[in-house]
């Protein structure tokens, strides 16, 4: 998707050869026409499929999966990577080790928003290793529901997780697919 890479070409900070940073539309600060623009085009790629249930994470997941949401009309649970008082119990949770923060957290769906009768599209902002989508397929199957496929919003391709994924048998669309960070400079695949 050029609009996408050119915001990240223009925008995009590289913190490393493994991390890019991109809080000025996407991780803190948010962009929401591009964000419409982003919704429209998984829209676009998945329009073969139907879709009952877009399940994303908590935090910078939600921006782009509501925007999915609106255009296709297709109400969007997101994980939560906490528990709290109002969600407790009922859950359907999974580990998932966290590449930016080294941390494992638990994340959490209720059962009241996932079911068998469900097509899930997943869709997070950054697929690098595959751990978060790989808590939220298992919170899918653990809910009996069907998963379409995968929408990633930044692909970092040079990691594993993607292949990964795609070795299973998954569809994963990505929006943008990042071949190296190295020098400081982005480099997309074609
Ligand atoms: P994975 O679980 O695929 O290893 O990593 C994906 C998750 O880690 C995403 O949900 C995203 O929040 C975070 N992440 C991974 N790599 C990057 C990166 O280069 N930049 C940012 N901002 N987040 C990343």
């Amino acid at each position: 998707m050029q609009l996408l890479k050119d915001k990240i070409l223009k925008e995009g900070k590289v913190l490393s050869d493994t991390v890019l940073k991109v809080d000025s539309f996407l991780n803190h600060q948010i962009d929401p026409l591009l964000m419409k623009e982003i919704g429209d085009e998984f829209a676009n790629r998945y329009s073969d499929q139907i879709i009952t249930k877009i399940l994303t994470i908590e935090s910078s997941g939600i921006a782009p999966a509501t925007m999915l949401g609106l255009t296709i009309g297709a109400p969007v649970v997101f994980a939560r990577k906490r528990k709290s008082l109002t969600l407790s119990g009922n859950l359907y949770s999974a580990n998932v080790h966290s590449f930016t923060k080294n941390e494992t957290n638990e994340i959490s769906v209720s059962k009241d928003f996932i079911t068998a009768d469900d097509n899930v599209l997943i869709i997070d902002d950054f697929l690098a290793n595959g751990e978060a989508v790989k808590g939220l397929l298992d919170i899918a199957q653990q809910a009996g529901a069907t998963v379409i496929g995968v929408g990633i919003v930044i692909e970092k391709g040079f990691q594993e997780g993607g292949m990964h994924l795609r070795e299973q048998g998954i569809r994963i669309e990505s929006l943008a697919n990042i071949k190296s960070l190295t020098n400081g400079q982005v480099e997309f695949y074609d």
